[in-house]
């Protein structure tokens, strides 16, 4: 992949209008003597590059390990290489085949509000490359609407698991909701201003009965039940390590809504977490592990075809059970239901 900072870009890309870039362009940023790009001044031009090319390397990586292989580029046949633009003269940020490029609000006075500094919308925009590699392409000319709706869903879920490997963000996050990640917090600001410019939580009570038909109102109770998975896995793994009681774990998970009985289990999770926030966040990290090898094998294992919520939520047991054999499968099935996403109706969607 490579970086082209261009000037004066004031289209978006959209068919027939594809990559490479042939227009004016600033000149590559070159790293110091000893090879690094730590000495960018965060706000400057050249940083907002590097800060592109290093975030998007840090999401491959990290999906990359899930996976045990190099990620291919879904558009290799026509593009070798991915196309990334920090900048364009466009309120929006948008990836498409061979490339990604970023704009910055129209109310924004500088770059250093560019959604090319935002780790979130990078993380989601090649969360989109990441599934269309792994997942594929649909055969119908027009993408459906359950297609468009599993990809926005684990847009998210990708921008999640990224974050979730900042050893700052855990550190600030559990601190922050004193162990219990069911409390609102930084985790949930997912995307605070998305390609749509909807504000989109992680944490929603979203159901399937409950959203509309635009492809981002959809996606919210898929993405609501895999943070609700996270947040499961995290309170299963506290309780294997005796880190919570068993009746603790259990009001954890089931008191997805705010309120006194929120309040009440705030207060138990918090006086278990103090004094142990390093094993806290081991707990933690393993969960976001488990699902996250659990995600790219649904992905793999899913037909662009025959998408539906179901058949992704059947292929992510499927997945489970191979890592942590039948202890979770109950869960992640009630977890899928009270979305309204009913698994046992799922159709095989297998390749
Ligand atoms: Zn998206």
């Amino acid at each position: 992949m490579y970086v082209i900072d261009a000037i004066g870009k004031d289209e978006p890309y959209a068919f027939p209008y594809l990559p490479p870039y042939l227009g004016p362009i600033r000149p590559p940023v070159a790293p110091d003597a000893n090879g690094h790009f730590a000495y960018l001044t965060p706000g400057s031009r050249d940083f907002l590059a590097v800060h592109m090319y290093g975030s998007v390397r840090r999401v491959l990586d990290i999906f990359e390990s899930y996976l045990g292989r190099k990620i291919e580029w879904p558009f290799r046949h026509d593009y070798p290489r991915l196309e990334i633009i920090p900048l364009i003269d466009w309120d929006n940020a948008q990836s498409g085949y061979g490339y990604i490029e970023f704009g910055r609000p129209s109310s924004a006075e500088d770059i250093t509000h560019s959604y090319g500094l935002n780790f979130d919308v990078i993380a989601h925009e090649i969360g989109h490359t990441i599934l269309f590699s792994l997942v594929g392409f649909p055969t119908t000319s027009q993408l459906p609407l359950m297609f468009r709706a599993f990809h926005e869903a684990c847009a998210d879920v990708t921008a999640l698991i990224g974050l979730l490997h900042f050893d700052s963000v855990l550190d600030r996050l559990l601190r922050a909701c004193r162990g219990n990640i069911y409390t609102l917090n930084e985790l949930n600001r997912l995307a605070e201003v998305s390609d749509t410019k909807q504000i989109r939580i992680a944490s929603n009570n979203a159901r399937m009965w409950e959203v509309g038909s635009e492809p981002h109102d959809v996606s919210r109770p898929l993405t609501g039940a895999c943070f609700d998975i996270i947040a499961y896995l995290y309170a299963s793994e506290l309780q294997q390590r005796g880190l919570i009681p068993r009746d603790l774990w259990e009001l954890a998970y089931e008191t997805n809504e705010m309120g006194e009985a929120a309040h009440h289990v705030s207060e138990a999770f918090a006086s278990h977490y103090a004094n142990r926030h390093f094993a806290f966040k081991a707990a933690l990290v393993e969960a976001r592990d488990i699902f996250g090898r659990c995600l790219v094998s649904s992905w793999q294992a899913m037909s662009p075809d025959q998408m539906s919520f179901e058949s992704f939520g059947s292929a992510l047991i499927d997945a489970c059970r191979i890592i942590s054999g039948d202890r979770h499968v109950g869960e992640f099935g009630a977890i899928f239901r009270w979305r309204g996403i009913d698994i046992s109706s799922a159709t095989p969607a297998f390749r």
